[in-house]
């Protein structure tokens, strides 16, 4: 029988939501709100084959759970919540507790809670809307689904980091890998429409916050995200992957505090940091193609830092994965960004990798060469059908 699951995705400072129409996987309705927290929090939503803006005060997640619900009345989609049947959210970081989503009950939400130190952007604001939906519709099954469950299959060496053993066994240093739902859609995906090239994927997420899976068999063999979502790939605003020395310089020679260095790391890094104008890769592109345009340097030298990180991970990972038979760019930049993917796909024709540049230019499906035997792909990622799927798997709704 059909039933109702709604799917939702606290960003930082953004809500997505959606409700689908399971097992079928109708998108019944979708929601997006920006700028939560913000005085003019941007809300975004198709009704009737219409798109919809408006700005509004949206004070925190707690709100924007409600005023969406709300409008799930209002507007007659549905005319009672005991109709819907399960909600999924997203949950960035499950610990070493989690390898698969869980019915959420109050040892869960503690746990959360917990390892809110560990991605202190994204678990608080995971339990908000937890406790919105709680608080609406308590009658409902819960479930979370934790970015880092799809990484649990890692090995120990691509886990373990090289400082002492005990921090890695008795303190739960180690990495955890993020954007897992992603992924696992990829992974999914690529199998469907190539499987004769999906033993061996490397996906790339290339959003704000980016991150890069090696993929054997459907599983996570490595995730470029670490302990926590600052590691790995420069990204839109955080630093990735540094010397971890230079966080000590910073803090005795330069006298910065742990707050500071915090926030340069998470919020002034990246392609921000580097152009010192943008952390949206559409500004970048115009400013860097622009010879007039004084900026026009630091804009190129940002686009070409990001992406050569990504060709770096995809050479690694092809070592990874001992070659590759598709590699897929998604997320906001993966797949609407040709130059990043340009950039990111130079010196990949030792690994029979390469682009075509109209269909890169077209965003096609697949774009690289005739002649090449790796397929490249540019795959629309699909996080909230990942969830509403656990919530009907885990909260058994079939
Ligand atoms: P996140 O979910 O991590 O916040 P998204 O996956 O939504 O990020 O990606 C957001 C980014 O995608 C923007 O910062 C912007 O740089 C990039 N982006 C979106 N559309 C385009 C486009 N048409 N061309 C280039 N970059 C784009």
């Amino acid at each position: 029988m059909s039933k109702k699951v709604m799917a939702i995705n606290c960003g930082s400072s953004s809500l997505k939501f959606k409700l689908y129409k399971m097992p079928a996987e109708t998108v019944m309705v979708e929601r997006m709100i920006e700028r939560v927290g913000k005085d003019d929090a941007i809300f975004r939503y198709t009704y009737q084959g219409k798109k919809h803006q408006a700005t509004q005060v949206v004070t925190d997640h707690y709100v924007a759970v409600h005023l969406v619900l709300d409008m799930l009345l209002s507007e007659r989609i549905i005319t009672d919540y005991s109709e819907i049947s399960g909600v999924g959210h997203r949950v960035a970081n499950g610990g070493s507790y989690y390898s698969d989503s869980t019915l959420i009950n109050a040892e869960v939400e503690k746990h959360i809670d917990q390892l809110s130190v560990l991605s202190p952007l994204h678990n608080p604001v995971n339990l908000v809307g937890i406790k919105a939906i709680t608080v609406a519709l308590p009658h409902v099954k819960s479930v979370a689904v934790f970015d880092t469950a799809y990484h649990h299959t890692m090995p120990l060496v691509n886990k373990i980091y090289g400082i002492p053993y005990k921090y890695y066994a008795e303190d739960g240093i180690r990495r955890y890998g993020f954007h897992g739902p992603s992924h696992q859609y990829i992974a999914l995906k690529t199998a469907e429409l190539f499987p004769d090239h999906s033993q061996r994927i490397i996906s790339c997420h290339i959003g704000n916050g980016a991150s890069i899976t090696a993929i054997k068999d459907g599983r996570s063999s490595v995730n470029s995200m670490g302990f926590t979502p600052l590691a790995g790939l420069v990204m839109g605003t955080r630093s990735g992957d540094i010397d971890p020395q230079i966080i000590l310089y910073l803090q005795h020679q330069a006298g910065m505090s742990a707050q500071a260095i915090k926030d340069m790391l998470n919020n002034q890094s990246g392609l921000l940091g580097l152009s010192g104008i943008s952390n949206d890769v559409r500004d970048l592109a115009k400013i860097a193609a622009d010879s007039t345009d004084k900026r026009q340097e630091r804009a190129d030298l940002a686009l070409k830092v990001f992406a050569h990180q990504i060709q770096f991970y995809i050479g690694a990972y092809a070592a990874e994965l001992n070659g590759v038979d598709s590699i897929v760019f998604t997320a906001g930049i993966g797949e609407h960004s040709a130059l990043v993917r340009e950039l990111a796909c130079r010196n990949l024709g030792y690994l029979g990798a390469k682009i075509d540049a109209d269909k890169n230019a077209a965003d096609a499906l697949s774009i690289e060469t005739a002649d090449s035997t790796t397929k490249i792909l540019v795959i629309p990622t699909d996080e909230e059908i990942m969830i509403a799927r656990d919530v009907v798997r885990v909260a058994q709704l079939e």
